[in-house]
């Protein structure tokens, strides 16, 4: 079954990669947005075909069972930084790593990103922190955001949406000694770019998507609301279980919105295994994954 899923999402490729080939995909991205008569657009229902869950899942065995507990500015967080940013060179990016971001214990860490061209050069951020809370080797928290971000990378670099999009894997998300401050330090960084944030239409924080019944989208109301509620209106209309209305700054949302910009932290809730060895990558629901990577595909497509 497994490869027979692969040659048949090959064969789509090759479809899609031949029938999109001078026709311009990105007409067709553009016109799917607008469509006043509701079909669903031919281009974003290929890409949505595109989805693998088995590929999202090796990502989140090769950082959360390979390489493990994945301490900001330990040699694991550099593996897994060196990880992401091959996968993205694999998928056809240039990834840029940031300069070296110093902790509170003065150790340092990076963030490693890519950026898919868009018809406008405002950008919207998709994000996903890379180091665990030791002792957890992190297979949900965030290994599962990783792999929907390279997912997301992965299935649209021959697009062309109507904005930039940044994907962005952050450093330092977890706190690193008992002050409870001490956390965000790879998105705190970005957000300190005011030149970027002057580019930026929208933030997403993918923080957790591998396990629980609840699909939350939160941000702190600190900024313009309308991602969150796009985000949400589209979960909602995929029939997925949708909730809201927590003002939560526990993720790399909260540097960005403070700055001004439109956030959301997109999470299923409850893991009862959060930061603790317990979080490993058996438990993952690749079902979550998949309908996450819709709902996202779907905003990034929709997006206006
Ligand atoms: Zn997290």
């Amino acid at each position: 079954m497994r490869r027979l899923f692969r040659i048949s999402t090959l064969l789509f490729t090759i479809l899609i990669i031949t029938s999109s080939h001078g026709l311009n995909a990105q007409d067709d991205l553009q016109s799917s947005s607008s469509n006043p008569s509701g079909d669903k657009p031919a281009i974003l229902e290929q890409l949505i075909e595109l989805i693998n869950p088995d590929r999202m899942l090796e990502h989140i065995f090769k950082l959360a069972d390979e390489y493990g507990v994945r301490t900001a500015g330990t040699v694991n967080e550099r593996l897994a930084e060196n990880y992401i940013a091959a996968s993205l060179e694999r998928y056809g990016y240039l990834a840029h790593s940031s300069d070296n971001i110093v902790l509170d214990n003065s150790l340092i860490s990076h963030n490693i990103w890519a950026e898919l061209q868009g018809k406008f050069p405002k950008i919207i951020i998709i994000g996903a922190h890379m180091d665990s809370k030791p002792p957890s080797p992190g297979a949900n928290d965030n290994a599962s955001g990783v792999a929907v971000v390279l997912e997301l990378a992965k299935i649209l670099h021959n697009a062309t949406p109507r904005f930039t999009i940044r994907f962005v894997f952050f450093g330092a998300e977890e706190i690193i000694d008992s002050n409870v401050d001490h956390h965000h330090y790879g998105s705190r960084f970005m957000a300190t770019d005011r030149h970027l944030i002057g580019r930026i239409h929208a933030m997403t924080s993918i923080d957790m998507v591998g396990f629980g019944s609840e699909l939350w989208i939160d941000n702190m109301g600190e900024a313009d609301d309308f991602w969150r509620g796009k985000i949400f209106n589209i979960g909602d209309s995929m029939g997925l279980p949708m909730h809201t209305g927590e003002r939560r700054a526990w993720s790399d949302h909260e540097a960005f919105e403070y700055a001004g910009v439109p956030s959301a932290w997109v999470h299923w809730r409850y893991d009862p295994e959060y930061h603790s060895v317990g979080d490993t990558p058996d438990r993952i629901d690749p079902e979550l994954l998949v309908s996450t990577t819709e709902m996202m595909l779907r905003a990034i497509i929709e997006a206006d």
